[in-house]
């Protein structure tokens, strides 16, 4: 059997802290596999710099010099985690059989990688890696992320449970991830529906390494928003029941008014006006900004700007530490 070829992709935004540790690590790890006859020699590590603003990029650059194993990618701007990953994917794509994602910090179990590999030997073209527990995440995290799934799951987007980013694609795979033209990837939804043959790989989730989270409470909103309204046009049906709900509503509360009105007893029923008012007036707004994401997204959509540029690439050597002019 020959072994594939298999590079491993590592989005990183800011991680001067943890880049030393997780370049050692992977490095090792691929040795080994490689001595093992589980990958081929020529088996890489590429680091996509996601615009960091540390020394994330001469780390990742020096690096590059001292292993061959070790590729860099330098994102002209931050374009945030997805963005990165599809650089580094159809970047990697070209020279190799499988692809591997994973987060910088190291979170994600790497003693798992060789498990992918055999997975995808057997002939699985994606492998999803999947959180068994979540006891390193707050409590926090763990109930918004499982109300996230819930969500989803409800909305009619299927996602695979507990599974980030860390996964294998084959080159045929993210072949097929390229065709997904949409300005707006929300890659969780998307590889399940290339639809492959796929497995899944179970670990546990450590604490991250060094450093802080790039994904605040903010951002974590917004991408669970960005899921939601890329993917599902559920909050938009629902706003059309609130509304036609709140009509018939008004409608009974309109004839009970008028019965009131022709049976001579007629109130001054400023607070039940003022309030209706309110009411209305408030889900109309909500209704508009729904609309507004949705028309917001066609707007981005039809744009068709470009998802990431590429600032420096280790693949055409001699690579720069800065580019020039
Ligand atoms: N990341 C990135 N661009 C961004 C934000 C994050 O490339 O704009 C990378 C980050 O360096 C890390 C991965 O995405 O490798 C996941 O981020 P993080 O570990 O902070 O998220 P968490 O695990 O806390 O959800
Ligand atoms: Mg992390």
């Amino acid at each position: 059997m020959i072994e594939p070829i298999l590079t491993i992709v590592v989005p990183c935004f800011n991680e001067a802290e943890t880049l030393p540790e997780t370049i050692r690590q992977l490095d090792q790890l691929v040795a080994e596999m490689i001595k093992e006859n589980l990958v081929a020699v020529s088996s890489k590590i590429l680091f996509v710099d996601d615009g960091s603003k540390d020394k994330t990029w001469p780390i990742i650059y020096k690096s590059s010099l001292q292993n061959d194993r070790v590729k860099g990618l330098k994102l002209a701007r931050n374009s945030g985690h997805q963005n990165a990953l599809l650089a580094g994917l159809f970047t990697a794509k070209e020279g190799s059989d499988c692809v591997i994602s994973i987060d910088a910090d190291l979170q994600d179990d790497i003693n798992v990688i060789p498990v992918f590999i055999q997975k995808f030997v057997e002939g699985n073209e994606i492998v999803y890696g999947v959180r068994d527990k979540r006891d390193t995440d707050t409590l926090f995290k763990k109930t918004t992320a499982q109300a996230f799934y819930k969500l989803m799951k409800y909305m009619g987007v299927n996602l695979i449970y507990n599974h980030a980013d860390f996964r294998l694609m084959s080159k045929r795979a993210i072949q097929e991830l390229e065709r997904f033209d949409e300005v707006n990837m929300f890659l969780r939804g998307i590889v399940p529906l290339i639809g492959f043959k796929a497995d899944t790989v179970y670990y546990d989730r450590k604490e991250r390494m060094a450093g802080e989270t790039k994904y605040p409470l903010k951002k974590m909103l917004a991408f669970a928003f960005d899921g939601i309204t890329s993917f599902s046009v559920t909050p938009i049906r629902f706003v059309l029941l609130l509304g036609l709900a709140s009509f018939l509503v008004s409608m009974l509360v309109g004839g009970y008014f008028l019965a009131l009105k022709f049976s001579g007893n007629t109130t001054t029923g400023w607070t039940s006006l003022i309030i209706s008012i309110w009411l209305i007036g408030g889900l109309q707004l909500i209704a508009i900004g729904l609309i507004g994401e949705y028309i917001g997204k066609i707007y981005k959509e039809s744009k068709r700007r470009p998802k990431f540029i590429i600032d420096i690439d280790s693949y055409s050597f001699p690579m720069p530490l800065h580019r020039k002019n």
